[in-house]
């Protein structure tokens, strides 16, 4: 709020000072011609930083004015992951490439304006180059920025809509000849990726990943996507850093992230409701009405009244996959239904992982829960799917998961599937 009126206040000041110069200046025809208005809007706007990440490391960089003032464009040697610019004027618009800068004041008559990316060390762009567009009311300046885009690592996607074509790996931050010389097993690594990503395409019949990203740069370790965009990015800690098969299995989670976002699942009101009370938030608590409303909690939010459901640790990769160390699903809902979409792809596996189970009354608290989530989840995918015509093969798909896992956890006799795992099943249920 405080943030609001500071600008208000700003652009009064700046209006009234906008006619006091012309009222004054109307009559004295005879006063030279100040510089032009890009020209000085470019001098009050002159205190520009890139974030770029080079060698590996980020740095912040203060672009001088002599190079503001140079025709030629801004060349870096690395790539820019972040852009602030200090000015004493709060109304400036600034965009890089259409996209809007956040503006935040900075003390006395300073401001500053931002664009960071969404995942901490990726490219501003993926080109070799960018332009940040400042302006006012009556003026505007471009800065073009040259900088080390994406390199591609594999190549580029032929046919582009076909389910079996990989997707496009690309680096940020070194060369490809380097981050290839770093281990032998690359190829095998992105390999793993691909197949992970192409398993859960094919089983939802549909295009999920466009693009790979590797961020050569020591901002995590971790693999991430983003809503509305068809692209996993990896840090290459990570590519280096985990097995092979975890490689897979990573890939096919971030893959069943951008399923979960295609399909809807987070914006259903009913499931936001249940997984609120799987975490064993009291239906009356504020962080339920959070999590139904929004579907996220805040940071400093109480903890559940009661335990939450084992369903949640049920469905944690760690527990389908035998060595693997991922999963949590009960960190928020996002997880939540891509574990649980993960664990429906390998629903042969659900009975064998209940019965390793100890505890009978644990067993059957996870099978009733699981029961009736599956059950929900089936009514709400159908309900998406009524939205869509022709339906979306996702939709299909991940109903089809649904029926076919509730209708195996349902049978009275449940089938083993797993015979590593010790059992009182009968030859007959084999
Ligand atoms: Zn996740």
């Amino acid at each position: 709020m405080r943030f609001h009126s500071t600008v208000l206040a700003a652009r009064i000041f700046f209006l009234s000072l906008g006619v006091a110069l012309l009222w004054g200046a109307l009559p004295v025809a005879a006063t030279p011609p100040g510089p032009p208005a890009e020209e000085q809007l470019f001098q009050e706007t002159c205190e520009l930083y890139l974030h770029e990440v080079v060698d590996q490391k980020q740095r912040r960089t203060r672009i001088s004015e002599q190079a503001l003032n140079d025709p030629q464009a801004i060349a870096c040697n690395g790539y820019v992951c972040g852009v602030e610019l200090f000015s004493a004027r709060g109304d400036l618009k600034i965009a890089l490439d259409g996209r809007p800068f956040e503006v935040a004041p900075a003390g006395p008559e300073r401001y500053r304006y931002t664009l960071f990316p969404k995942i901490r060390g990726d490219a501003l762009c993926a080109g070799d180059g960018f332009d940040i567009q400042i302006q006012t009311a009556t003026a505007r300046r471009d800065l073009t920025i040259r900088h080390q885009g994406a390199r591609l690592l594999s190549p580029d996607r032929q046919p582009a809509d076909s389910l079996d074509a990989p997707p496009v790996f690309r680096l940020l931050g070194q060369s490809p000849e380097r981050f290839r010389a770093r281990g032998r097993d690359l190829t095998e690594r992105l390999a793993a990726v691909a197949e992970g990503i192409g398993y859960v395409e094919k089983r939802f019949g549909a295009r999920l990943v466009e693009h790979v990203d590797i961020l050569d740069v020591g901002a995590g370790d971790n693999a991430l996507t983003l809503r509305g965009r068809h692209q996993i990015w990896f840090y290459a800690e990570t590519i280096w850093g985990e097995s092979i098969p975890e490689l897979r299995v990573m890939a096919e989670h971030e893959a069943l992230h951008l399923a979960v976002d295609e399909i809807g699942l987070t914006e259903r009101t009913a499931i936001r409701a249940l997984f609120a009370e799987l975490s064993g938030y009291d239906p009356l608590s504020l962080e339920r009405f959070a999590l139904v409303t929004s579907g996220r909690l805040n940071a400093h939010a109480n903890r559940p009244a009661s335990a939450a459901s084992p369903l949640l640790a049920f469905i944690d990769e760690r527990n389908y996959f035998p060595g693997m160390t991922g999963g949590h699903a009960a960190d928020n809902l996002d997880e939540f239904c891509t574990s649980l979409l993960h664990a429906l792809l390998y629903a042969d596996r659900l009975e064998a992982n209940l019965q390793r189970r100890l505890a009978s009354e644990v067993k059957a608290q996870i099978t009733r829960d699981l029961a009736r989530t599956l059950d929900l989840f089936a009514e709400e995918i159908a309900d998406l799917g009524t939205r869509h015509s022709p339906p979306q093969p996702l939709n299909h798909a991940a109903a089809d998961l649904f029926r076919s896992a509730a209708q195996m956890i349902n049978r009275p006799s449940p089938v083993v599937l797993d015979d590593s795992v010790p059992t009182a099943a009968t030859p007959s249920d084999l």
